[in-house]
């Protein structure tokens, strides 16, 4: 059954503000979460990403501070009324932004503090006064201990990525903040998973919580169409730029597994003409902003980033997610996934299995539950020989096979040259087309929201890369007396200037 956000009778301000968001119908988890929230309930609730979590708890939350919406200008009036923590700087950046925009027609204050910034505009703003806080841990005991912020009249407290907060090691903090807020409180803990860690946090901090599961934990969203092809190494540079143009595809999101094969990656795609950026945990903070910024705003059409970038950004129409390597951690492959089909839009996620990825994929298997079938995918007939295929052998369930192909490359110190390669591959199969799109979404060119006229960087990629990023060196010219090639005759200029 779908609710609509006109049945919660809602003040005037935030219903205006939702209307503008184009929001209709509730989401399932702000359908179950608001109206207890609104109760003044404590929550445990278990969410997707992108399920419209963040509506769930600010929506109510606004809702029940109206009480205390007024114009003055004195800092005094506005108190930290509700506390919102969350892991990331990135998450706790786009929950602000999102706070903002539903609270845009109160006059209800709110602003956001992280590490890695100046403190001296986010005590600036503190000290104005500020109803919402939306925060990370460590920054916001800096400000504590600065006497920053005074938290004896919060009301509310969200523990957002919860499991993701415990990951990180920020238990301790979280106990010491919680520690300075009054007793007499609402707190909403929303967690991807219920672990023992979080159950137990829960039993420490919250009162007789409503438990709302809107999906199974570490099931993955069924708007998202999901592959798995096996692909070498040293191919898949070439097979992302090859679906990217079958597909249509104008953004997508490129998962490595580390920091230094991220940036190389995203150098490389430069290099060859891609629209690309990089979101690694090495960049500094304003380094990530912008790149998260390009890429929201259209400017940028692939992000190749690691799993800092995986958790809860909320990038809209997000139409791809590649996993270049396969996530080590099998939980991450659901939330690097979640960054496409959000909201029930469709979603393609493309994961890139080699013949080392045999546990890892026996993990994945195992958290979803399912078998995960690889498929075939024929190379471009133009850059390939013909009969070069993947045949979409379970790589993970063929030891043997693995075996063999990694001692014939140990053997021979490399992966072997081109007709070596070919000569292993299984001529005896037939060659499989690749499969239709599944969605009709893909049959008909993605659209961004904006930059909507510009033609994907791949397109462009055909010709040589006429733009260089300024991260990227250009070759040093060798002097033309070191060449080795014969030097040509010198033939007279004449100079007819
Ligand atoms: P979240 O899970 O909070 O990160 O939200 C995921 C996305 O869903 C965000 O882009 C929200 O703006 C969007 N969203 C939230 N609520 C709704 C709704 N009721 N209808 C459609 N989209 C929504």
């Amino acid at each position: 059954m779908t609710l609509s956000f006109s049945q919660l009778s809602l003040s005037p301000s935030l219903e205006r503000a939702v209307a503008e968001m184009g929001y209709e119908n509730m989401t399932p988890i702000q359908a179950q979460a608001i109206p207890v929230v609104l109760q003044g309930r404590d929550v445990m609730g278990a969410a997707q990403t992108g399920t419209g979590k963040t509506a769930a708890f600010t929506l109510p939350l606004l809702q029940r501070m109206m009480k205390h919406d007024n114009t003055s200008t004195s800092p005094a009036r506005h108190p930290v009324r509700a506390l919102v923590l969350l892991p990331t700087r990135e998450l706790a950046d786009q929950v602000a932004e999102q706070v903002k925009l539903y609270a845009k027609y109160t006059n209800l204050r709110s602003t956001v503090v992280f590490g890695g910034m100046d403190m001296k505009p986010q005590t600036a703003e503190l000290k104005k006064g500020v109803e919402v806080l939306v925060a990370t841990p460590g920054r916001l005991l800096d400000h504590i201990e600065a006497k920053n912020c005074v938290l004896n009249q919060v009301e509310y407290v969200v523990l957002d990525e919860a499991d993701r907060m415990l990951d990180i090691g920020f238990l301790p903090d979280l106990q010491r903040i919680l520690s300075f807020l009054p007793k007499q409180r609402t707190t909403l803990l929303f967690s991807a998973t219920f672990s023992t860690e979080i159950k137990r946090l829960a039993n420490s901090y919250l009162q007789d919580p409503v438990t709302i599961e809107v999906a199974r934990s570490n099931a993955t969203a069924s708007t998202v169409e999901q592959h798995f092809y096996r692909v070498e190494d040293d191919d898949k540079r070439g097979v992302l730029k090859q679906i990217l143009r079958e597909r249509g595809l104008k953004q997508a999101f490129v998962f490595v597994n580390s920091k230094l094969g991220c940036a190389r990656l995203a150098r490389s795609l430069e290099r060859e003409g891609l629209n690309t950026t990089a979101l690694h945990g090495d960049k500094s903070q304003d380094e990530r902003l912008k790149a998260l910024e390009a890429f929201k705003s259209g400017a940028v059409d692939l992000l190749v980033c690691t799993d800092v970038a995986a958790r809860g950004l909320d990038i809209k129409d997000v139409p791809a997610v590649f996993n270049f390597d396969i996530p080590f951690n099998a939980e991450d492959y659901v939330h690097r996934i979640g960054r496409t089909g959000r909201a029930g839009a469709s979603g393609l996620a493309v994961s890139f299995v080699s013949g080392r990825d045999t546990r890892l994929m026996g993990d994945l298997e195992k958290l979803l539950g399912k078998k995960l079938e690889l498929e075939a995918l024929e190379l471009e007939a133009d850059k390939r020989p013909a009969g070069h295929f993947n045949d979409g052998q379970r790589a993970w369930q063929q030891p043997e096979t693995a075996r063999e192909e990694r001692d014939i490359r140990e053997s021979r110190g490399s992966r072997g040259s081109r007709p070596e390669r070919e000569a292993r591959a299984p001529s005896s199969r037939p060659v499989r087309a690749p499969r239709a799109p599944a969605d009709p979404l893909f049959d008909k060119p993605y659209e961004p929201s904006l930059a909507a006229e510009a033609t994907p960087s791949w397109e462009a990629a055909q010709k040589p890369a006429s733009r260089l990023s300024p991260n990227i060196k250009t070759r040093k010219k060798v002097p033309a007396l070191f060449k080795s090639a014969p030097v040509a005759p010198v033939t007279p200029v004449t100079d007819n200037s």
